[in-house]
């Protein structure tokens, strides 16, 4: 199966830095930030999209959303605010085929569609 960005960004094939990384998850900096804060919380382990979760992987979709509320108190953004967000396939506009978790914040966001 070909490798997603993420697992060519872990295995240093795209350069990118990892600013967090445990056993099972790492995180990134959006290369197309659209708010000041605006990090990837990543599965080392790919798997699609959030479709393809599996009662066993409730312990990881944790530690995803613990190291993003981590990464937002890091930010100081936890009392301003900020949204954690997985979009999923095409009408959730899903553009990297291996999971992630927005963690969003630094602004004044909208809510509009
Ligand atoms: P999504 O549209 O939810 O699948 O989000 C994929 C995200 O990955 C987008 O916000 C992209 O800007 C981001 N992205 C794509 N390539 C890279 C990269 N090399 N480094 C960091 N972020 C990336």
């Amino acid at each position: 199966m070909e490798k997603s960005i993420f697992e060519k960004i872990l295995s240093k094939e795209i350069p990118s830095e990892i600013i967090y990384e445990t056993q099972h998850v790492f995180a990134i900096n959006d290369i197309n930030p659209v708010a000041p804060v605006h990090i990837l919380v990543i599965p080392k382990m790919k798997i699609a999209t959030i479709n393809d979760l599996e009662d066993k992987d409730m312990d990881l979709i944790g530690e995803i959303v613990l190291t993003a509320k981590k990464l937002a108190f890091e930010r100081g953004i936890q009392d301003s605010g900020y949204r954690l967000i997985w979009n999923t396939n095409g009408h959730g506009q899903q553009t990297v085929y291996h999971i992630h978790l927005h963690l969003i914040g630094g602004k004044q966001l909208s809510w509009s569609f």
